[in-house]
């Protein structure tokens, strides 16, 4: 396992594996791993003959007032757990390395990217696709590995690939949660013990209009409402979005039918933490 912090080291040894005929699958990462990102590499493993992780806290996909300069960082911990995933390679670059003066170019989409996340974090998704897009040309996979964890990002990759032509395969990998069912995030880290405790409202929540849905409810409405509810019965919560959207467009439905996505946004104290579920529904 070799870490990287050039973009001509990596097209290099990515180079020396194609003339080898080698597959090769990326996992693109903010770092601070977890087994979240554990799960992803370890499937790129299984699917690929060499697997490339970056490493990079991108700052064009932070609003002005988000948590840039404090997300957590710990590059030594990250290799360890990139090498006992079985991966080849990390990517950590300066941002200087990925943003040299004068940049001025973006990729952005419409359509996907209007509600949810989106709606709330205007800056956002441009940051990740003009990130992504210098990544798959930097690393030129075959297979990128994407957690369903970030269900609208998700989304938004799979549609950029597929207007832009990327000639790379966009694969899902379902959430992995702790023990009592708050999704794994490097931003957990913030929550102090109590809110950490709070923070299990989020897939309490979720639990309660999956059932619903699978009890037969299909007004999206009164699902919305019914999460909302409980999310408020944690002092500590403060609802940003409750949303149910087809999971191809990210458009709010009505009428829950087909694959729709469930998604949620809530601050616990100040830290902002999301978690959804897919459902596919047809009746
Ligand atoms: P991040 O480092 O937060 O940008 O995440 C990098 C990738 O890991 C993204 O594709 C995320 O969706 C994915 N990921 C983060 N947390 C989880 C999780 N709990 N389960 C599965 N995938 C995750």
């Amino acid at each position: 396992m070799k870490v990287v912090h050039t973009i001509k080291e990596v097209r290099e040894i990515v180079k020396a594996w194609r003339k080898e005929g080698l597959s090769v699958g990326f996992v693109p990462t903010m770092g601070y791993l977890h087994e979240g990102h554990k799960s992803l590499i370890t499937k790129s493993v299984s699917e690929n003959d060499r697997t490339v992780v970056s490493v990079f806290v991108n700052p064009i996909q932070f609003g002005v007032n988000e948590d840039l300069a404090k997300y957590p960082r710990d590059l030594k911990r990250d290799t360890l757990l990139v090498t006992s995933a079985g991966a080849d390679l990390i990517f950590n670059p300066e941002p200087s390395e990925m943003y040299p003066a004068h940049f001025t170019t973006s990729v952005n989409t419409t359509e996907v990217t209007e509600h949810l996340c989106g709606a709330r974090r205007p800056v956002h998704f441009g940051g990740v696709c003009t990130v992504l897009t210098k990544l798959f040309n930097i690393v030129m996979p075959d297979r990128a590995y994407f957690g369903q964890k970030d269900a609208q990002q998700l989304a938004v990759v799979k549609r950029f690939v597929r207007d832009l032509n990327f000639d790379i395969e966009i694969i899902g990998c379902p959430i992995v949660r702790e023990d009592d069912g708050l999704a794994k995030s490097s931003r957990n880290t913030y929550l102090s013990p109590e809110e950490r405790k709070a923070a299990v409202i989020l897939s309490k929540a979720l639990k309660e209009g999956k059932e619903l849905i699978l009890n037969g409810e299909r007004n999206a409405r009164k699902v919305i409402d019914a999460i909302t509810k409980v999310l408020y019965t944690e002092p500590l919560a403060k609802v940003d979005y409750v949303s149910i959207v087809d999971n191809t467009n990210i458009q709010p439905v009505d009428v829950i039918k087909g694959e729709v996505l469930v998604a949620i946004a809530v601050y616990i104290g100040t830290t902002r933490e999301i978690d959804n579920f897919i459902i596919e529904v047809n009746d």
